[in-house]
């Protein structure tokens, strides 16, 4: 279970302890108690409600649920692109909350995301050069010719080539646009990168062929990655850990492997057992789901997943349960698994 974050030590010697114990194993990003809520005309939006989360140093941890269960604002909120409601961001040893403007333009770069949608994300009216130099131009760094160089060659690295620098965005296909945005991402070396939705819109060739950029990239860059996406087919084979979400909380978390052969949490089997099966004759626990999602602005109260659960009790109704370990590195909330 996800230790609770301590006061943060003053002084040079705990900065420099805090580094070491950084490099010696402790997780890249460390999220508590983190929620988002919107206040609209309507309500309040829960969208992230009271997530804890640690992403491991060099690990692709996968972030999955329906849409609209709040995986795209945890993912902003998590890069301070969106200010949180509550809780701690923990990134390399910084409590993020507690930065300056200044020092978070600095550790921006150090974050960065590849936006969920590479249409909109991608400004029509720039050439590409423009696109994903934008970063280094903004911080300033190289000259003109220099930037371009940069560019060419984080084109050739994500499988384009450096004379695709002078042409829209509209040229490209969806799988190259996807190219382009995470060629942008990596502009500024960043340590992490949020990955939204890569490949939801792309064919099923060109989903692979993105996946396997994005694990020769954390290789070769030794980069460490939130990987969103609504299905489990996907981050099952390039997930490291899984985290997956419903309606604002995590509801499991575990190894991916082990969590995508034997989900814990009801809501975990039922998203699992909507994803097609390569091998038919593969044993499985059918679970579909009924109804639809709740409404953020009115969470069912205790459990969020109760309305819908094929398992639900009277006490569900009492509060959201506390993690429950179900294997090693394991966690789910439930109380009646
Ligand atoms: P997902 O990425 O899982 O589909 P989102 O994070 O986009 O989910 O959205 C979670 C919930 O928060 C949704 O109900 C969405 O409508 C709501 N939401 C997101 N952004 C805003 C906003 N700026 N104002 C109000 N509600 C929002
Ligand atoms: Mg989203």
């Amino acid at each position: 279970m996800p230790e609770p974050h301590s006061a943060r030590p003053a002084g040079a010697a705990a900065e420099t302890a805090a580094a070491a114990k950084t490099a010696a194993g402790e997780p890249l990003l460390s999220i508590r108690g983190l929620s988002k809520r919107y206040q609209t005309p309507r309500g309040t939006v829960h969208a992230v409600e009271s997530v804890d989360l640690d992403i491991p140093r060099g690990s692709i941890t996968g972030l999955v649920g329906e849409s609209g269960s709040g995986k795209t604002t945890l993912g902003r909120t998590l890069l301070r692109l969106v200010e949180p409601s509550a809780g701690s961001i923990r990134f390399a040893g910084e409590d993020l909350t507690a930065l300056s403007p200044r020092q978070m333009t600095a550790m921006r770069r150090r974050m960065q995301i590849i936006f969920q949608d590479p249409v909109s994300s991608l400004n029509p009216r720039l050439k590409v050069e423009h696109i994903v130099g934008e970063g280094l131009r903004a911080h300033g760094i190289g000259t003109r010719g220099e930037r371009r160089d940069r560019v060419a060659a984080l084109l050739e690295e994500v499988g384009l080539s450096a004379d695709q620098m002078k042409r829209y965005p509209h040229e490209f296909s969806g799988g190259q646009r996807q190219r382009v945005g995470i060629a942008r991402a990596l502009a500024l070396e960043p340590e992490f990168i949020v990955a939204d939705e890569s490949v939801s819109a792309l064919d099923v060739s060109i989903q692979a062929q993105i996946l396997n950029l994005l694990l020769d990239l954390r290789e070769s860059r030794g980069l460490t990655m939130l990987f969103i996406a609504h299905d489990l087919s996907v981050v099952d084979y390039l997930c490291d850990r899984i985290a997956v979400m419903y309606l604002g909380r995590i509801v499991e978390t575990g190894p991916a492997r082990e969590l995508v052969r034997a989900p814990a949490h009801p809501y975990a089997r039922a998203l699992l057992s909507a994803v097609p099966q390569p091998d038919p004759a593969a044993p499985r626990n059918r679970e579909v789901l009924a109804g639809q999602i709740p409404s953020p602005l009115d969470p069912p109260s205790g459990c969020v997943f109760r309305t819908r659960c094929p398992r639900a009790l009277q006490a569900c109704a009492a509060a959201f349960p506390a993690p429950v370990a179900v294997g090693p590195g394991r966690f789910a909330h439930c109380i009646n698994l």
